[in-house]
């Protein structure tokens, strides 16, 4: 049971000093949102929010360093010890017209119309060290029974922002809590809203639910009728979200990028290497990531022995950072081993056998000098020896690689 008397949070020094300093100056300040959220459940705050009764100027004259991130909006960012803190001014959001942006925002010196206008009940606390935690709509309540509830009426506050759709989900995949039955009810009648939310913080929610620790949830995107706004492409939407395949997506651990490779990968485990590209540039993508998780696709049924000119090919064709994604992707997700193929891996690079173009003891100016003329055979010619190369490393040597030119040229 969570006492609301009995809740000291570990606030970090450089946010206690400014609460402090807007109290001090006769205003009222809480940290607020998430952070209390994730303390009260012993989870270790991602980044520490505060809400303030001064306005933006003034929370600007009382701090040495701020920046303004979103001043527009009240929100004023105070740099302590190298580290930024959002400072938002109370705020009561205007009317939604577009089913996602206010259209403005008013300030107000009520801490009660500030968290109303926030998303669920277990993201509307607020709490100083002097007033302890503010709880206005029972968000304690749900914190203990684990739910997902919209503050008010979640039909309007899905139909002023539908992003909270995606939010609701991806809060029941990073806390394993469930959607309350009338949230839910409410997301399902205004799905069709998420039409105005941006496919870049579409992106960003759905990614959040695939690193959870429930990325499983990801399902429920499209039991929930979301998926072709994920992917705005119903023939490929409709591979994806396999609940049989969601359950390897916590088999891959590691980095944040391997998580994200890899579980991405999982996820468009059905589709062809090209049609991975075209979900992934859909759901706009950066180039990187789109490179390597299709590229996982592409060759994540090649079979590779372990021995070195195979390896060294697989080096070749995808490169060694693909390769090792490829390798964790086969190990992890298809339950294939491939510690051999690791060791002759290592072997390979720590002795630098050559499995490049680039390593190879001529260059494409030396083929010319030799009489090859300029154009397409020039690569071709330093493939094929590339190919000798890879079969035995024990050519790379100038003299030999330009006399076996000269042989072959008769
Ligand atoms: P985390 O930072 O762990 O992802 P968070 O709860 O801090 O989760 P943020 O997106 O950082 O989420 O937002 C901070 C707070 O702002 C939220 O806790 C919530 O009170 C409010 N909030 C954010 N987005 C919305 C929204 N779309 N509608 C209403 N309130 C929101
Ligand atoms: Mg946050």
């Amino acid at each position: 049971m969570f006492d609301i008397n009995d809740l000291t949070i570990m606030v970090p020094g450089a946010v206690r000093e400014i609460l402090k300093t807007l109290q001090d100056a006769g205003y009222e300040a809480y940290i607020v949102g998430g952070c209390v959220r994730d303390a009260i459940l012993g989870l270790e705050p991602k980044d520490w929010d505060i809400t303030t009764s001064a306005l933006p100027e003034q929370v600007k004259s009382l701090f040495s360093n701020t920046v303004d991130t979103g001043i527009q909006h009240g929100t004023v960012m105070v740099i302590k010890h190298g580290i930024g803190y959002e400072v938002t001014t109370y705020r009561i959001d205007g009317e939604y017209k577009d089913g996602r942006h206010p259209e403005n925002v008013t300030f107000t010196r009520s801490l009660a119309e500030d968290l109303k206008r926030r998303d669920f009940t277990i993201n509307a606390f607020a709490y100083s060290p002097e007033k302890g935690v503010v709880d206005m709509f029972d968000g304690l309540e749900d914190l203990e029974n684990r739910l997902i509830r919209c503050v008010g009426d979640p039909n309007a506050r899905f139909s002023e922002d539908a992003l909270r759709i995606m939010r609701a989900v991806r809060f029941s995949a990073q806390l394993a809590f469930r959607i309350e039955t009338v949230t839910l009810a409410a997301i399902g009648r205004h799905v069709q809203n998420l039409s105005n939310v941006s496919m870049e913080r579409i992106r960003v929610e759905f990614e959040k639910t695939l690193l959870s620790d429930h990325p499983e949830k990801v399902v429920q995107y499209a039991s929930l009728g979301m998926a072709s706004f994920i992917i705005p492409e119903e023939t490929l939407a409709k591979c994806c979200f396999d609940p049989e395949i969601a359950e390897c997506y916590l088999k891959v651990s590691g980095t944040e990028e391997e998580k994200k490779v890899l579980r991405l990968a999982a996820f468009f485990h059905k589709l062809s290497a090209d049609e991975t590209k075209r979900a992934l540039k859909l759901m706009k993508y950066d180039n990187r990531t789109i490179k390597l998780v299709s590229g996982v696709i592409q060759y994540k049924d090649t079979l590779i022995k372990a021995e070195k000119s195979e390896v060294k090919r697989a080096l070749h064709e995808q490169g060694k950072e693909l390769l090792d994604f490829v390798l964790s992707y086969k190990e992890t997700v298809l339950n294939i081993p491939v510690d051999k193929i690791r060791a002759v891996r290592d072997i390979i690079i720590e002795t630098g056998e050559p499995y490049e173009i680039a390593h190879l003891a001529v260059s494409g100016s030396d083929l010319i000098e030799a009489g090859i003329p300029k154009g397409v055979l020039v690569g071709q010619t330093l493939s094929e020896l590339l190919d000798q190369v890879i079969e035995d490393p024990d050519l790379n040597h100038r003299e030999t690689l330009l006399g076996l030119i000269n042989k072959q040229r008769g």
